[in-house]
């Protein structure tokens, strides 16, 4: 299994999964053209070149690709938690902020990684499952209450998915300079079947549009946002709060408006998609400068501004990039790991 990682100084971690090809893409003849081939590496083969020119077969067939920790097919819900997201718990119940995100074209199973199914469920689950075993644990001083929100940005527009009649929410930004999506409902549960239950019902809020390339893409970014204040339970004239924030992110589908043949409507939902990744992956470049953090537009997207207390500083970052191994998927998957790969520089 793989080593745990991201858990040290390090603030970015980027990790790749490759899930199993499906029965589909087995019946549409294709074959694996992902393969991992270490714990952190793997090469991606371009079925399109010409397999008779030896050559450069031998030279340009084979990209290779190294990230923290790569997963394939055989690797379960629990080995993608434990060295993705565990380390940040201990970060979060201490008042530091979090960020888990799924990128990856539609189909490549982002919504899998983090929501799963109730019999097999994925970070978010677990994730809240460790933070209540630490509640209970908790110490005669400290006392602990763990808070969430599960919201969606489509077309720059926030909506709560636990309470979607409240309609389109703002974004407001408190006297410290906190930014918090106003009016959404933030609910605590207790077990993790309450989770899952909320998690999935919300998700079947999530908006969902047919293209051509897929039947029902997600053209929306889902994000659950997990508050955990500590409080001292001993009276002292300084009742010291403490306040960390974990968001785990199932972004839209990354595959480009112009691939899907998409005109209108969604080719505006293209642009904003495309809007709030590119301010998302702007962020992440900014950070990873050689100079120090170069200055961060936030202000970009409605993503970036709701993550500003969460992306740099003291804050962990964790981006789990998703490809499908299909010989049919090579472009998409090739966008993602280029993508990813300029993340990584951090
Ligand atoms: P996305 O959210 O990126 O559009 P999904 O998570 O919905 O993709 O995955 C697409 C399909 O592949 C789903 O049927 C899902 O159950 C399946 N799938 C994705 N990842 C895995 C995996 N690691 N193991 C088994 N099936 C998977
Ligand atoms: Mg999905």
């Amino acid at each position: 299994s793989n080593s745990r990682i991201g858990g040290g100084e390090q603030n970015f971690t980027v990790a790749l999964r490759i899930r199993p090809l499906t029965e589909d893409e087995i019946l549409q003849g294709a074959h694996p053209a992902a393969h991992k081939v270490e714990d952190n590496m793997l090469v991606l083969m371009d079925p399109a070149e010409d397999p008779d020119d030896i050559l450069r077969v031998n030279r340009s067939r084979e990209k290779q690709f190294v990230f923290d920790v790569t997963f394939d097919g055989n690797a379960t819900q629990s080995d993608v938690y434990e060295s993705t997201t565990k380390f940040l718990i201990d970060n979060v119940i201490n008042g530091y902020n979090a960020t888990v995100f799924a990128y990856g074209a539609t189909g490549a199973g982002k919504t899998h990684t983090m929501l799963g199914t109730d019999e097999d469920p994925g970070i978010m689950v677990q994730a809240l499952n460790d933070l209540f075993l630490e509640m209970e644990r908790g110490s005669e001083d400290l006392a602990y209450k763990v808070t969430m929100s599960y919201l969606e940005i489509y077309n720059e527009m926030i909506r709560d998915l636990l309470t979607p009649s409240l309609g389109y929410l703002d974004l407001r930004e408190d006297a410290k300079g906190n930014v918090q999506v106003a009016g959404i409902s933030e609910v605590s549960a207790r077990s993790t079947e309450e989770v899952m239950q909320m998690l999935v019902k919300g998700n079947r809020e999530r908006t969902q549009e047919s293209t051509a390339a897929n039947a029902a893409s997600s053209r929306s970014h889902a994000i659950l946002q997990v508050t955990v204040q500590q409080r001292n339970r001993i009276r002292t004239t300084m009742q010291e709060i403490r306040t960390g924030k974990l968001f785990l992110i199932d972004l839209a589908g990354s595959e480009r408006a112009a691939n899907t043949h998409n005109r209108g409507k969604r080719m505006v939902e293209g642009a904003h998609i495309n809007r709030s990744l590119l301010a998302l992956g702007n962020c992440i470049n900014a950070l990873s400068d050689k100079n120090g953090p170069r200055y961060i537009n936030y202000r970009d997207s409605k993503l970036t501004r709701l993550l500003k207390d969460a992306l740099g500083g003291n804050c962990k970052t964790v981006m789990i990039a998703h490809i499908s191994p299909a010989s049919t998927q090579f472009e998409e998957s090739r966008n993602t790991l280029v993508y990813a790969d300029r993340a990584k520089h951090i």
